[in-house]
């Protein structure tokens, strides 16, 4: 197969409704059901037209994402962070496990990288490529909100988010001249991140907490103050920056010298941490059946996917979460079927 995942969800979908499968669409589970002895033997749901269904079989595999859209079931130091996930990641799988007493593991984990632009509050867009391509090619630099770099703005991404996490409000925020704009821009288009440069250029009517989420301007004292950076501090930042530049060594971070900030308009963009993967979630055992609290199988039930916690421990490789997903959904499966023959 090649493609992308549409591709692979297309396929697997052909596959399961060919083999007889039923897609039920609009159909949210609410509850699981137990027999009289405690088995999980089916899910209580409602339609779109708000009818309960209730659908019985011989086991239940809990594949319903993570919780990520819930900032209330994440700590607080991450109310500041931008989710880029999907509204259906409500947790419900892990609500409906944990009200018939699902342990739980590591619920205060995600996975987070720097460079989320916050469009709607709380949302936002994973601008990373446009930032990291836009330094390596020009000298466009990460401020905080004192004005002052903090990083070597080439490093990995692991590096930028711990570095942004310590920062003032855990915010970067991305200071580019003319020329790094236009490679802003670039990048942002070839990676479908917006349509056009015009959506980009919406971000400055973006308010969030009082600051828009990019301000432009032909003087860069006046696009600090706009962003509530502090206009003196960057100022300080540019001229020893270019200092640096001009002498060719990074003294402060060891960056490799791609050039100066030079002529304007200038243009800087909020940029906070960002998650989609919630790393923790549902106990379960290496055949995916679901754990209670004390840690004993509860008969009939699995899990797949991100609704099971721990797997990833507190930062997954980069591309695991899909192969997560995918292998845990064959060994679930595998397990469920074992357990009705
Ligand atoms: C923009 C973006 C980029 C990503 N890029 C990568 C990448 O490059 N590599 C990588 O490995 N991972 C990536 N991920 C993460 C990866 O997509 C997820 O980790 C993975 O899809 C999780 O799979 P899942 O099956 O656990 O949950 P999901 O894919 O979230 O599927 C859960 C499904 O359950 C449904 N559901 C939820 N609640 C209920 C309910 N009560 N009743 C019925 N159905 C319900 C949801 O509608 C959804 O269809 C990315 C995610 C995003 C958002």
């Amino acid at each position: 197969m090649t493609g992308r995942s549409v591709n692979y969800l297309n396929l697997m979908r052909e596959k399961f409704l060919g083999m007889g499968g039923k897609l039920m669409l609009q159909t949210r589970a609410q509850e699981l059901i137990r027999d009289d002895a405690g088995k999980v033997v089916g899910v209580r749901a409602t339609d779109k037209d708000g009818n309960t269904v209730e659908l019985t079989s011989k086991a239940v595999i809990l594949a319903s994402g993570g919780y990520g859209a819930v900032k209330s079931m994440l700590p607080k130091e991450m109310s500041n962070y931008v989710f880029y996930g999907l509204d259906s990641e409500t947790g419900d799988g892990y609500k409906m496990a944990t009200a018939i007493g699902a342990g739980t593991i590591n619920l205060d984990l995600v996975k987070m990288y720097p460079q989320g632009v916050e469009t709607v509050p709380g949302h936002g867009l994973a601008a990373t490529a446009s930032s990291t391509d836009t330094m390596k090619k020009s000298g466009a630099i990460y401020v905080n909100k004192l004005g002052q770099r903090y990083v070597d703005e080439n490093a990995a991404l692991g590096v930028l988010t711990d570095k942004t996490v310590a920062q003032p409000d855990h915010i970067a925020y991305i200071v580019m001249d003319a020329k790094a704009w236009k490679e802003y821009v670039r990048k942002s288009l070839e990676d479908k991140l917006v349509p056009n440069e015009e959506t980009l250029m919406t971000w400055t009517k973006i308010v969030n907490n009082g600051r828009p989420v990019m301000a432009v301007s032909d003087n860069l004292a006046d696009a600090a103050k706009t962003m509530g950076v502090d206009p003196e501090g960057l100022a300080k930042t540019v001229a020893h920056w270019n200092d640096m530049v001009k002498a060719g060594k990074d003294t402060d971070f060891n960056r490799k010298i791609t050039g100066g900030l030079g002529e304007g308009p200038y243009y800087i963009v909020e940029q906070k941490v960002r998650y989609q993967t919630t790393l923790g979630g549902l106990k379960a055992d290496a055949d995916l059946r679901i754990l209670d609290k004390a840690g004993k199988p509860i008969p009939g039930l699995y899990g797949a996917g991100c609704v099971v916690g721990g797997a990833n421990g507190a930062d997954s490789l980069t591309a695991m979460m899909n192969s997560w997903a995918i292998v845990s959904g064959v060994v679930s499966a595998e397990s469920a079927v074992k357990s009705i023959k």
